[in-house]
Order: C-alpha cells, then sequence, then structure tokens
C-alpha cells in the first residue's frame, strides 16, 4: 500500500494539468496514465487551435511539455492502469493498478472517452486490418489507396484532411446531408480535390477477406443499398467516456459522464473529476486544461479545509 495525498487517475491534459498544479501546491501527486499516456491527444497530428502556438503544434510534443512541465514540480508519472476503485467510505480513498495499491486523500479522475464504435458487422473483426479509429496512427498504411471517412463532425474533416497526404482518395459516408464540422474544416475539406461525399448513407456492415475490401451501405432517405469498395474505414463518429470502473461509485449521467459541482467535485467529497470524462459539450485541450486546473485547486482547497 502507498500512501499519497493526491492520485491523479488518467494523463490526457485534464490529469497532466491536475498534476502540474498539485505538484506546484506541494501534494506531490501521482499520475496513474492509463494505456496511452497523454491520452487521444497524443494521436491526434495536428493541433492548431490551443492558444500559445501561432504556428500550431503536435499532440505528442504538446504532452510531452505538458509531463515534462508536471514532473519538474514533482509530479511522478506511473505508467499503469487502474483496475479497481473503492471510494464506498470516504477519504484516504482506495486505487488499486496492475502494480499497485495506492491509498489516496484526495483523487482527480480523469480518465476522458474513446471513440464510438459504429456496431456493425466487420467492424471489430477487422480493426488493424482496414478499420482504424486514428488517422494519424493508420494513415501511413494508406498510401495511394482508397479510404472511407465515417461522420460529419469535426474528427472526421480533420482526421479525412489529414489523409488525404496518403490516400488516393477520401470518401466521407455521412448519415445526413449537411456536416456538423465546423465551418473553417467544411471548407478546407469542400475545397479539397481529393475528397467526396457519400450523403445521407449509413453502412451497414464492412466485409473483407483477412482485410477490408468493400462497406455495404443504405440510403436512408431512398432504403436503396450499395456496395463501395475500399482499402480502409475510418470511424470518427464521437466518444464515449471512460467510466465504467466508476460504475456504482460515483454519480454519472445516463450516457456515462461523471456529474460534478461547479467546484469539479463528483458526489463524493474529495474526488475531483476534470476533461472529457464530465464533459459532454466542449472537449476541447483547453477545456480540459482549464478543468484540470479547477479541479487540482477544489482539491488542494478540499485537502486543507480537512486539517
Ligand atoms: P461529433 O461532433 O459528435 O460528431 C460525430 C459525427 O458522427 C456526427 O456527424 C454524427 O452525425 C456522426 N455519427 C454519430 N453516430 C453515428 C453513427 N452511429 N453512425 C453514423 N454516424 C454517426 O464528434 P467529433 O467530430 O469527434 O467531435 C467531438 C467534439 O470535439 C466536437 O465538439 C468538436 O467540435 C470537437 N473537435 C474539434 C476539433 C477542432 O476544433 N479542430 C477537432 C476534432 C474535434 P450527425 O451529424 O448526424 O449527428
Amino acid at each position: 500500500m502507498q500512501k499519497e495525498k493526491v492520485v491523479v487517475i488518467g494523463s490526457g491534459p485534464a490529469g497532466l494539468t491536475a498534476a502540474l498544479y498539485t505538484a506546484r501546491a506541494n501534494l506531490e501527486p501521482v499520475v496513474i496514465s492509463g494505456n496511452q499516456l497523454g491520452g487521444q491527444i497524443s494521436i491526434t497530428n495536428e493541433v492548431e487551435n490551443y492558444p500559445g502556438f501561432p504556428e500550431g503544434t503536435t499532440g505528442p510534443e504538446l504532452v510531452e511539455s505538458m509531463q515534462k512541465q508536471a514532473e519538474r514540480f514533482g509530479a511522478r508519472i506511473v505508467i499503469d492502469e487502474v483496475t479497481e476503485v473503492d471510494f464506498s467510505s470516504g477519504s484516504p480513498f482506495s486505487v488499486k493498478t496492475h502494480g499497485e495499491v495506492y491509498e489516496a486523500d484526495a483523487v482527480v479522475v480523469a480518465v476522458g472517452a474513446s471513440p464510438r464504435r459504429l456496431e456493425v458487422p466487420g467492424e471489430e473483426e477487422f480493426i488493424g486490418r482496414g478499420v482504424s479509429f486514428c488517422a494519424t496512427c493508420d494513415g501511413f498504411f494508406f498510401r495511394d489507396k482508397d479510404v472511407i471517412v465515417i461522420g460529419g463532425g469535426d474528427s472526421a474533416m480533420e482526421e479525412g484532411l489529414f489523409l488525404t497526404r496518403f490516400a488516393k482518395e477520401v470518401r466521407v459516408v455521412h448519415r445526413r446531408d449537411e456536416l456538423r464540422a465546423g465551418e473553417a474544416l467544411k471548407r478546407r475539406a469542400f475545397a479539397n480535390e481529393k475528397v467526396s461525399f457519400v450523403w445521407d448513407t449509413v453502412v451497414e456492415e464492412i466485409v473483407g477477406n483477412g482485410k477490408v475490401e468493400k462497406v455495404r451501405v443504405r440510403n436512408v432517405k431512398t432504403d436503396e443499398t450499395n456496395e463501395l469498395e475500399t482499402d480502409g474505414v475510418f470511424i470518427f463518429i464521437g466518444h464515449y467516456p471512460n467510466s465504467s470502473l466508476f460504475e456504482g461509485q460515483l454519480e454519472m449521467d445516463e450516457a456515462g459522464y461523471l456529474i460534478t459541482d461547479e467546484r469539479m467535485m463528483t458526489n463524493v467529497p474529495g474526488v475531483f473529476a476534470a476533461g472529457e470524462i464530465q464533459d459532454p459539450v466542449f472537449r476541447q485541450i483547453a477545456t480540459s486544461v482549464g478543468q484540470g486546473c479547477a479541479a487540482a485547486m477544489m482539491a488542494e482547497r478540499w485537502l486543507e479545509a480537512q486539517e
């Protein structure tokens, strides 16, 4: 059993910012990284809307800087995953990982969200063999190939545009005839000659033999079905919160997002939450950083009040 003042669960922008602030408050936080140090931004290529970088930056660069900055003030980042928590008898809380059991006076939960699945036949089967949720990770394997992007939001446009660096053709299959993405990305996507759109269409099956070969689609207006040949299917249809670890322990909404008060505290006093695990609305690096900062400040105050 390792006794800690603060354990931060998750190492995305919210977690690393909570670590920075609690470290600067001399709380010597331990950050449990989760299965991907840096979280979702570590697999994001271009970051153009995080303030302070007029020329933009990349996700991995941002993660490395945030990590170094937190460590400089005494945060310890442990590469491990939390397997179980027990918040039922109040502070100190028990946080179990594969390698350790921590007893923490306060906890900041910043475990983020994961890409939503289409839940159609073939999707799971062909992950890593043509089905991907990350253009930055897998785009390289589709040089001069045809790919399909599913979704009509900012992620689908951003990742689709990134894929044009490699792929011969990027077809965006969207279930409506209008994109959800913001104006700037929309304009760039429409202007890119490698990008085309298949409107009002849903993918009902991903088909292949060892690797993806085609998708079966249906037009939602005409009910007409069709097959589109492709080498890859990139799915960007939103995210779900990684809250299953906290079921029965922390209050969440019907979609699984943790519920916090205006001080970032969950229903368990001493357990705070920040970033996409409690924010279905903004989901930006800048907002996650702000929430991580707020959660850390509130954790510090809460710990002080307990003394
Ligand atoms: P999103 O905005 O929720 O968009 C998801 C897209 O997937 C929507 O177009 C949606 O269609 C479609 N979709 C959802 N479920 C589907 C299903 N089962 N089958 C087919 N299509 C489905 O998600 P996101 O693009 O990941 O963006 C999330 C948040 O991050 C947003 O706030 C976004 O602005 C932000 N973000 C910003 C940037 C940037 O500023 N550069 C980059 C990435 C993300 P409908 O449109 O019909 O609902």
